[in-house]
């Protein structure tokens, strides 16, 4: 099954958000196995996750985390899924290394998503948005030079606003 979503590509955290968007009224991704399938394929986690209801009811519990962080600005719900895990440092072979370790496998997606935001929140929280379209519900990590992106994408969110404005201008 092809991901039906309509905006892919953002990281982790966000794109965990980005499981629910307005077509037709609201939609969502996660609200059976077979969506939690298709969502870890995308997020490249296929491999590190079985597709069930425990790994399903973590991911809904670390994408209300981390929505109460970027929208309500409240931490407890996050500390709760980042309790669930932790890194370790070591040497390896290979060199220093972090190593994730989430000693109860459903919860690894959910930690992953709930440690990337706190990467984002390290990095640029300002950066941090939704789309600024009032019908559109997605999010995204401004990553353009000057930070003043504004639409989730600008072929659909960035053109229906202008073309609205266009039309309100004429009227
Ligand atoms: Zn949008």
């Amino acid at each position: 099954m092809p991901d039906p979503r309509p905006h892919l590509g953002e990281p982790l955290a966000l794109d965990l958000l980005n499981t629910r968007w307005i077509e037709n009224g609201p939609q969502d991704l996660l609200t059976d196995v077979a969506g939690l399938r298709v969502w870890l394929a995308s997020a490249s986690l296929a491999d590190r996750a079985t597709a069930d209801e425990a790994t399903l009811a973590a991911v809904l519990a670390a994408r209300t985390a981390v929505y109460d962080v970027v929208v309500h600005g409240s931490q407890d719900a996050l500390n709760e899924v980042l309790a669930h895990g932790r890194i370790r440092r070591a040497l390896t072979e290979s060199g220093p290394a972090d190593l994730v370790e989430v000693p109860e496998k459903p919860w690894l997606p959910a930690w992953l998503a709930a440690d990337n935001l706190l990467d984002l929140l390290r990095a640029a929280p300002d950066r941090i948005r939704q789309c600024a379209h009032p019908e559109c519900v997605l999010f995204f990590y401004d990553t353009s030079k000057n930070g003043t992106r504004r639409w989730h994408s600008m072929a659909t969110c960035g053109n229906r606003t202008k073309a609205a404005r266009h039309y309100a201008r004429k009227v």
